[in-house]
């Protein structure tokens, strides 16, 4: 008979069919954090490497070069093509990350894999690529740009302007690109020590890595006593910055760009210890408090907000793609409004959701099943590990302390964060063409 002590210990023994969870595999190779699930039914193999270089970090003169690098870190393996024998090539960057991603059946896991070590130590580039590549980021600015999805150009044009330059060339600077800039930017930051490999598929850990040191060795032995050492120089937007934001800068700055677009921002400097994951968390809530303003809801791409850092600081920052007869004061108003709407927003929540998308790791089986797209199914497994890459590079902390950052997120700590993003500590800019510049101006109210 059980005594209510052995019932207890009963509820605690897993029951035997329970399959064993996967877990992360850590380990470093070259410098790099690997990081390997392994799922053994999953479809493809998928590998993403972060890092922690993006829009809002990239120097005066350079807008959109953490861009431009991305496509020319993947074109150096593969100059032309973006799918070579079922492997999927890509990338992303966003504000604070960059992403380069493969996508390969289970029998190509290994050329797909090693790609990722080359394109962390390429560091030459072909004139011709370059040139080509120019196009494509023109191409992706004219699909975007007129329609009004405008977040990440708005990212890069405010670093411009944080850097002191009102007139972002977010088209020209690219479009003027020297192989010789590119090769500079790419040594002053891609830091091995910096990156993060997220690997989710079939294969081993032991197998993985074993296929990186590999390369590794390939790649850093010929050249001997110039082996590709990672840097351990700090980042730029890890200097912290002892002066506080925005001194002496204006309020709100009528600003130029070259794209064929209206863009306006909002930002607030946060509190100087205002932790990354609480400013990811405030984003979502005014990204969220935006939906709710009619003045955006109706607008192409809305109002999306990001957790910035630039210069050691922090920023909460805000887009819109404004119809013309929105003038400033109008605008202010509505991201005012939606401001001071973060507080009550900011008492319902916690980092708890951020949490989990990243702990625990999910029955793969069973949101395959939930899926009914064929794609998205075999993408269940790359999904988690694209979610684990974001965390660990915007919160920069071992991927087993993510969950646990966002996690101490509390409501009353994010009330009072909230509470910061008043009027007074409301920054602004408007970025019209020259040539809108040149017309009569918007009537201000
Ligand atoms: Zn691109």
């Amino acid at each position: 008979m059980a005594t209510p002590h052995a019932i207890l210990l009963l509820c605690l023994v897993p029951a035997p069919q329970a399959p064993q969870a996967p877990s992360w595999h850590t380990e470093q190779v070259g410098g790099i954090a690997v990081h390997v699930l392994q799922v053994t039914d999953a479809p493809v193999q998928t590998v993403f490497t972060f890092l922690p270089t993006g829009l809002a970090t990239d120097p005066a003169d350079r807008a959109q070069f953490a861009h431009l690098a991305e496509h020319m870190l993947i074109r150096s393996t593969d100059p032309t093509r973006l799918q070579v024998g079922g492997i999927r090539l890509n990338g992303e960057t966003t504000g604070e990350a960059m992403r380069l991603e493969s996508v390969a059946p289970p029998d190509s896991w290994r050329p797909a894999l090693v790609r990722h070590m080359r394109w962390l130590t390429a560091r030459q580039f072909d004139p011709k690529v370059l040139e080509r590549e120019k196009v494509r980021i023109a191409g992706e600015e004219r699909a975007t740009a007129p329609r009004g999805f405008n977040h990440k150009w708005a990212i890069a044009a405010w670093a411009q302007l944080l850097a002191g330059r009102d007139h972002a060339a977010v088209h020209g600077d690219v479009a003027a690109a020297t192989v010789a800039q590119v090769a500079a930017y790419v040594r002053g930051r891609v830091r091995l020590s910096e990156a993060r490999m997220m690997v989710t598929g079939p294969r081993a850990p032991a197998e993985v890595v074993a296929a990186l040191r590999e390369e590794w060795k390939a790649i850093s032995a010929p050249a001997g006593a110039a082996e590709p050492q990672e840097r351990t120089a700090p980042s730029a937007s890890a200097t912290p910055s002892k002066s506080g934001p925005q001194n002496g800068a204006p309020r709100h700055t009528a600003a130029t760009w070259d794209l064929p677009a209206e863009i306006y921002a909002a930002w607030y400097p946060l509190p100087v210890d205002c932790s990354a994951a609480e400013a990811e968390v405030l984003a979502t809530l005014l990204t969220t408090a935006c939906f709710g303003a009619r003045a955006f809801r109706d607008l192409p791409g809305r109002a999306l907000a990001s957790a910035l850092s630039r210069g050691g600081r922090r920023y909460l920052m805000v887009s819109a793609t404004p119809s013309r007869e929105l003038d400033d004061a109008a605008l202010h108003r509505e991201i005012d409004a939606a401001a001071a709407r973060l507080p009550g927003l900011a008492m319902m929540q916690s980092g708890g959701m951020l949490a989990r998308l990243v702990d625990p790791v999910p029955d793969f089986a069973a949101q395959r099943r939930a899926v009914p797209n064929a794609r998205s199914r075999e993408m269940v497994e790359a999904q988690f590990g694209m979610q684990c890459g974001y965390a660990v590079i915007r919160l920069g902390v071992p991927l087993d302390r993510a969950a646990a950052e966002y996690r101490a997120v509390a409501r009353a700590r994010l009330v009072a964060l909230a509470k910061t993003c008043t009027p007074a500590n409301r920054h602004s800019a408007r970025w019209r063409s020259r040539e809108a510049r040149q017309a009569p101006p918007h009537k201000v109210r």
